[in-house]
């Protein structure tokens, strides 16, 4: 299922049919922040633009024109190892440093691209770069050659410096319709509707999010389980709490999907605290449990529990003891 093709994604019709005409009419930006969530589908779209712009049998005749998919330089694309299409990497997971910005682009970009009328960079994880890494590429920005089209990937635009920004054409991706991600579920997993729906209202418009449920194959057990914890929670006892911990850590590859099923399912606890009203509500179909919890719960203990699953999230990426996490998480989950 590797998409190659514009006509393949699903969504961002706005976008796609923007860097479309780019090509079409010539007028490429030296510049793009393509800008949205995790899992929202930037890197595909800035994979497929950088495809499109690199290809030599694209018909630019068309209304919509799309990378052949076959030339020599499709092909060079999709192995990774186009000498015309940088990916900008970088060190420490959490830093772009001003070295790796001037050795990976501000030094390579004035050699001529060697087979291409472009040169491509794709600087994933942009707002990571820090302010001097983002003044260091301003340079490049404000007088790059013709032939360089430089493609950032973010998802926090606010990180960005403004003059950085200025220089972009900003591309945000918005989550796409429950519809598209049914849509998707169905045409590319072959899910009934009632499984895809579940999963869509679960990934909230996010593509990758729907893609990675619909892969871990059993999601519906998996949204049963967490429900099952989550309208228990408060008549657990010590126990009963370690017992469920030790069932979860037999699922420990999907515990992330579980942290995210708790945020959603707080989150609806909090709006119907404050509005009383269920249409908005992700888990509308469990209104008795979720206005019980709201009943019971202050909106200090609500933000205490959803800032405890965001913490847990970081400790299990830290590799802190799955165990001790967990129970620190159940505990506030229990008392609040
Ligand atoms: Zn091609």
């Amino acid at each position: 299922m590797e998409i190659k093709q514009f006509s393949d994604v699903y969504g961002h019709k706005e976008i796609i049919g923007h860097l479309q005409t780019a090509v079409r009419t010539g007028e490429v930006s030296h510049a793009y922040l393509f800008d949205g969530e995790g899992g929202s589908g930037k890197r595909t779209l800035a994979q497929i633009f950088a495809m499109l712009l690199l290809c030599r049998e694209k018909d630019l005749q068309a209304l919509r024109p799309e990378p052949c998919g076959h030339c020599a330089s499709c092909i060079k694309v999709s192995g990774g190892n186009h000498p015309d299409l940088i990916f900008v990497t970088h060190e420490k997971p959490n830093l772009i440093s001003v070295d790796e910005i001037r050795t990976q682009v501000v030094e390579t970009v004035p050699v001529r691209p060697y087979e291409s009328p472009y040169k491509v960079y794709i600087i994933d994880d942009a707002d990571k770069m820090n302010p001097q890494a983002q003044n260091a590429l301003l340079k490049t920005l404000e007088e790059p050659p013709s032939y360089v089209v430089i493609l950032l990937l973010s998802d926090n635009r606010d990180a960005m410096l403004p003059t950085v920004l200025s220089r972009c054409v900003s591309l945000s991706l918005r989550p796409l319709s429950n519809a598209a991600v049914v849509g998707y579920l169905t045409d590319e997993f072959h899910l009934s509707v009632r499984e895809a729906e579940l999963i869509a209202s679960y990934a909230q418009g996010n593509i990758g999010r729907a893609k990675a449920a619909a892969m871990s194959g059993d999601f519906s057990s998996l949204l049963t389980g967490a429900l099952r914890i989550l309208t228990n929670i408060r008549k657990m006892g010590e126990r009963d709490a370690i017992a469920a911990i030790a069932d979860l850590a037999k699922e420990k590859q999907s515990v992330y999907e579980y942290l995210d099923v708790f945020t959603i399912w707080y989150r609806d606890v909090l709006l119907y605290k404050a509005t009383k009203d269920p249409g908005g509500l992700t888990f509308r179909d469990k209104i008795e449990a979720i206005a019980e919890q709201a009943k019971l719960s202050s909106y200090e203990g609500l933000q205490a529990i959803l800032s405890a699953i965001d913490k847990a999230r970081i400790r299990l990426r830290a590799n802190v003891n799955f165990e001790t996490t967990m129970e620190l998480l159940f505990l506030t989950m229990m008392e609040n």
